[in-house]
């Protein structure tokens, strides 16, 4: 058994096809006929662009316009004016295309696996992903057939990169391992896409794995198990048939209202990331979008981005969801969110550092032209605006006056918003939730994002394991803070949503019910479960659950009573 990183929900038990890498070994040669050999080169990069293109139309059928489009982005990069002109200079110099080629691309790849941050090195994965697809034209050798991969095929490689996935045959492909690659790399992103169970990071499986061998994949819990015996292979197939049971029964619950079992109507949301996640929001059914974390737009890039930009992202993200809700946060940075060219100081706590409204405030050309974008996007859709980290009164206060200024000059340069947007505070800090009875007085909504507010009561870093057993929102102290800014905000008339992943907790739903959350907000694929866990649940049942769970001391009282129960 090889355990490596959960990166696709479910079960695959098939066949192994290792994918391997081509040696792709050639002896320079210096270069008389510069001319052919720039021809030879063109020739070359027009022939990767058409299959490319060709690639990435038959991935955006099968998993997608993002997928697709991280493909498109790989002709974008071998058309780079300044990558093209190195190469073309080497081989006028009398260097060999392969030789020209991998010179320019191997410096590429050093300077983008030295960044920090995860997007700048998977450009790194991309430049080597159009070497080997560039040197393998050159060389005259012919890439794997993942397309003509039998029935049952678990595929193996050291990297699965986005032009060998886009051959997948969904039906054919029942796993994927891999021996690079975490939960945000693209191999994970096309997995879950196309919905095939995936365990990546399993060290030396290319070497350890046999092609042809059974295996079984199992991507929920990151678990790989060579050669199986009998008895493994009866008990996964228990597992992955409950799960794809469970799969197409919640498929009952697609296109229905979100209702508890008395009848109480929810509003279920999606978190997105960007304006392209707003369509998985609608395929998996969201009502909306509950958060949308905008510091991605901000990401993955060398400058702001400018208001222009920021309006064409909201405004589409608008479009997409033709009316239904878009709540957009507005810049989260800081924290463990850098954003290299901000110039952030390094801090000794950047948790409780310069960060997100904080930084915003001090910030007023970065904050405005954000705003404005946000505003000028509110003609085209129910947008609202929510600031992230608020710990006092007057950090809404003076985010508002910023808004209503903001109103008064797009009013005087007769562009169009929302004149009734609203302007709610998610509620992540403990300041926030012990003054929700203030803040509830100014703000138009609440949200709460359990993720950070469990961090910040129990005081308590989530990526620290030696403190893991303290971070739950099920402790005492999170649930009353929890049900404190409820009804603070029942009390002042305002819609309380929650956003963060207590949101898809099953544990935590019937307290959530009992105590007059009106919003739910949760990943684009947890949205169906969540509807089904809250039609399980009456009011009055929630109501006797939350209030025996009112009386225990300790979490784990709690979570025994509620795991006994549900
Ligand atoms: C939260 O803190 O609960 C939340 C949803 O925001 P983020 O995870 O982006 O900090
Ligand atoms: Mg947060």
């Amino acid at each position: 058994m090889f355990k490596g990183t959960a990166a696709s929900d479910g079960i695959g038990i098939g066949n192994i096809m290792i994918i391997e890498e081509h040696a792709l070994s050639y002896s320079p040669q210096a270069v008389t006929d510069t001319d052919a050999e720039t021809q030879r080169y063109t020739d070359a990069v027009n022939s990767f662009c058409e299959s490319t293109a060709a690639k990435a139309d038959s991935l955006r059928k099968s998993a997608g316009e993002k997928e697709a489009e991280i493909l498109e982005g790989h002709i974008q990069i071998l058309k780079d004016p300044y990558l093209n002109g190195e190469i073309e200079k080497l081989i006028a110099n009398g260097t060999c295309a392969e030789s020209a080629l991998e010179q320019m691309c191997d410096q590429f790849i050093t300077v983008f696996s030295m960044a920090d941050d995860e997007l700048t090195k998977q450009r790194a994965a991309d430049v080597k992903d159009i070497k080997t697809g560039m040197l393998s034209i050159l060389l005259g050798i012919q890439e794997v057939k993942i397309s003509d991969a039998p029935k049952g095929t678990v595929l193996v490689a050291h990297e699965l990169t986005p032009s060998m996935t886009a051959g997948i045959v969904k039906e054919n492909i029942i796993g994927i391992v891999t021996e690079t690659g975490g939960k945000t790399s693209h191999s994970a992103i096309l997995a879950r896409a196309l919905e095939i169970p995936a365990v990546l990071s399993v060290d030396d499986a290319v070497s350890k794995l046999a092609n042809g061998q059974q295996i079984i994949v199992d991507g929920s819990e990151g678990i790989v198990i060579y050669s199986p015996d009998e008895a493994q292979i009866e008990s996964y197939t228990q597992k992955r048939n409950m799960f794809l049971q469970e799969r197409r029964e919640l498929e009952n619950y697609r296109g229905r209202k979100t209702l508890s079992a008395s009848g109480e109507e929810y509003e279920l949301c999606c978190n997105i990331g960007n304006s392209e996640d707003a369509v998985k929001a609608m395929e998996f059914d969201g009502e909306g979008v509950g958060l949308f974390r905008t510091e991605f737009l901000f990401m993955d890039r060398n400058s702001m981005p400018t208001e222009e930009e920021q309006f064409e992202a909201y405004k589409k993200a608008a479009l997409i969801l033709k009316g239904k809700p878009l709540i957009i946060r507005t810049l989260d940075i800081g924290g463990d969110k850098d954003l290299p060219y901000l110039g952030l100081k390094k801090e000794e706590n950047p948790f409780m550092g310069f960060r997100a409204i904080r930084y915003c405030l001090k910030n007023e050309e970065l904050f405005t032209s954000q705003i404005r974008a946000i505003l000028r996007a509110s003609a085209f859709g129910d947008i609202r605006i929510m600031f992230p980290l608020v710990t006092t009164v007057d950090e809404l206060r003076e985010g508002k006056k910023l808004v209503k200024k903001l109103k008064l000059e797009l009013s005087s340069e007769n562009i169009d918003f929302d004149k009734d947007i609203k302007v709610g505070v998610m509620v992540e800090t403990s300041s926030a939730a012990v003054i929700a009875d203030l803040l509830a007085k100014e703000a138009d909504f609440f949200s709460i994002g359990t993720n950070d507010l469990t961090g910040y009561t129990m005081a308590c870093d989530r990526g620290n394991s030696d403190v893991s057993y303290l971070y739950s929102p099920l402790q005492p102290s999170v649930l009353r803070m929890i049900k404190n800014i409820i009804e603070c905000g029942i009390k002042n008339n305002i819609p309380v949503g929650i956003c963060g992943e207590a949101a898809a907790n099953p544990m935590m739903i019937p307290l959530l019910i009992s105590f007059g959350l009106t919003e739910f907000s949760v990943s684009a694929p947890s949205v169906l479960k969540v509807r089904k866990t809250i039609t399980q649940w009456t009011k009055q049942e929630a109501d006797k659950v939350a209030e025996k769970v009112m009386t225990f001391a300790t979490e784990k009282e709690i979570t025994d009573y509620l795991k006994a129960i549900i």
